[in-house]
């Protein structure tokens, strides 16, 4: 079986014990790799290197950083294809969506390529007229991103793009169901010419080495991106570590469907929103909110839509459904199948694993939906991270607003309605982070992107999001000969 290392000061290394774990092919069920199980003794050596390359990198210009950037911006377009392959293997996502996720993986490097240079302080008028005070920009130091399965690539390239821009260096720890995509980024990192530490990783549970990652004095900064219950863990073991921190945590999005809306837009966008991924996917729109008047057509004409839809081999183009990612998660969804059931929802269509192709050993479901679903049914409260659907129907714009925000999570949220002012009030009213309206998933590294309420604290993306790895000195320099405002004076 293939192998993959350690990645710390440039060197590809086994763990320091010599343990291994696999990487098991979701469309297959089968492994196919043996990843170094990083020990808490490497995870220290990853950050002491992430620290020592901090001492020059700090210190490079914005220019450089950015002609860096830029050609790994530049790589990672030449090796679309490659990455999106890799990427497909690690978590089962189809390539076709893969690829169209490494079509815009090149823009995060080269967006925030472009901040790099741009740093620029600010000269601070104070009360003495006498003293030059100036604030400056500096990098805060060596980062740890703990990422989940999902999308890999995408959420450390997001995380990683704006922290090298700014200056600071690296600790990547992936999820160890899916490794394997970011050692072919680190291949392109060191193509690019970055110096070696700059960027480490360190492949393994998250509970063997987060806390050695968190706590080292060295370490300045924690973004994670996963579930609620890791990221409470995290963050717990930031704060008592006094570490700043940003979590991208899960959802429950709901979209709202208006007795306006375009019924085949809608049925286009809610498919979208729920099955695009397999369902794994932290924004999906897995309740669907459907004012009465128009729920049995556009339930007709989702399941319709749904029936089309190629399941199996990710790898083959036409596929539109692939794997859920991993067993675990393939059992949780299979959880959520009896939950559904025991809770009285009606099973529209879908609901029980398959075996599509010859992927007889592969984590395949069918694309399920939930009728006759409350509010306050586990299936409408929890996220499944997965095909499962749950509709709800509404009578009115408040009600269906209140029932949008009848959850602890506040990721995003979708609107269908051809009615202009809906839209914006709704959109006003809704307790999330990302409103679409008539759209879904779509997405842009210009867009600040995070939730409300326990889907997370801060945001990723945008512009805004480059003060995350920076912060302010303060320089007060005295233009008066002398100093006299001593006790003593
Ligand atoms: P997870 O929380 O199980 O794992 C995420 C990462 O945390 C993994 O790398 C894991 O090893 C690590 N980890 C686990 N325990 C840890 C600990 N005690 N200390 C340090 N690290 C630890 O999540 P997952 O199952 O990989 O991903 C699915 C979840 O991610 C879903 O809830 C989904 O909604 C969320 N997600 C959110 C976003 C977003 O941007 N909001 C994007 C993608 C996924």
């Amino acid at each position: 079986m293939e192998r993959f290392y350690l990645d710390i000061a440039g060197e590809a290394r086994p763990a320091a014990d010599g343990q291994w774990f696999e990487a098991t092919n979701p469309a297959t069920g089968r492994p196919w790799a043996l990843v170094a199980r990083a020990t808490r003794e490497d995870a220290l050596a990853a950050v002491e290197a992430a620290a020592t390359a901090w001492g020059n990198w700090r210190l490079t210009s914005g220019a450089e950083r950015a002609r860096l950037l830029c050609r790994l911006g530049d790589l990672v377009e030449a090796n679309r294809e490659r990455l999106a392959l890799a990427e497909t293997l690690g978590n089962g996502k189809t390539i076709t969506e893969t690829r169209g996720q490494m079509a815009g993986l090149a823009r995060y490097f080269h967006y925030y390529a472009g901040f790099a240079d741009k740093l620029e302080g600010a000269v601070i008028p104070v009360e003495d007229v006498t003293a030059h005070v100036y604030a400056e920009w500096e990098p805060v130091g060596v980062c740890v991103f703990i990422l989940p399965w999902n999308s890999p690539l995408p959420l450390c390239a997001q995380k990683l793009a704006p922290a090298l821009a700014t200056g600071n260096t690296v600790i990547i720890k992936p999820s160890e169901f899916t490794s394997t995509s970011i050692a072919v980024l680190m291949e392109l990192i060191r193509e690019a010419g970055f110096p070696p530490g700059v960027v480490n990783v360190v492949t393994g549970p998250g509970a063997d080495i987060g806390e050695a990652l968190i706590s080292a004095p060295e370490t300045a900064l924690v973004a994670f991106t996963g579930g609620e219950a890791a990221g409470a863990a995290v963050a717990a073991c930031a704060g008592r570590n006094l570490k700043p921190i940003t979590l991208e945590l899960g959802g429950k999005s709901p979209q709202l469907v208006f007795a306006d809306a375009d019924l085949e837009s809608a049925a286009h966008g809610v498919i979208q929103g729920i099955f695009a991924s397999t369902g794994q996917s932290c924004v999906a729109g897995s309740r669907l909110l459907v004012h009465h008047s128009l729920q049995q057509a556009l339930i007709e004409r989702i399941v319709a839509l749904v029936a089309k839809l190629k399941i199996g081999d990710p790898l083959d183009a036409a596929t539109r459904i692939g794997p859920i990612a991993t067993a675990p998660q393939l059992d949780r969804v299979l959880r959520y199948f009896e939950i559904a059931a025991a809770d009285g929802a009606s099973l529209v269509t879908g609901g029980t694993r398959i075996a599509p192709g010859d992927g007889e050993q592969g984590y395949f479901v069918e694309p399920t939906i939930y009728a006759d679903v409350r509010s306050d049914m586990r299936i409408a409260r929890e996220e499944v991270f997965g095909p499962l659907l749950s509709v709800i129907e509404f009578g009115d714009e408040d009600e269906a607003v209140a029932l949008a925000n009848d959850s602890h999570f506040g990721l995003a949220a979708g609107i269908w309605s051809r009615d202009g002012a809906r839209v914006h009030r709704v959109a006003r009213k809704l307790q999330c982070g990302i409103v679409w309206a008539n759209c879904y998933r779509t997405s842009s590294v210009a867009m600040p992107f995070g939730g409300f309420k326990r889907s997370g604290i801060g945001r990723e993306g945008g512009s805004a999001m480059i003060r995350d790895y920076l912060q302010q000195k303060a320089v007060w320099i005295n233009t008066r000969d002398g100093f006299t405002a001593s006790l003593a004076s």
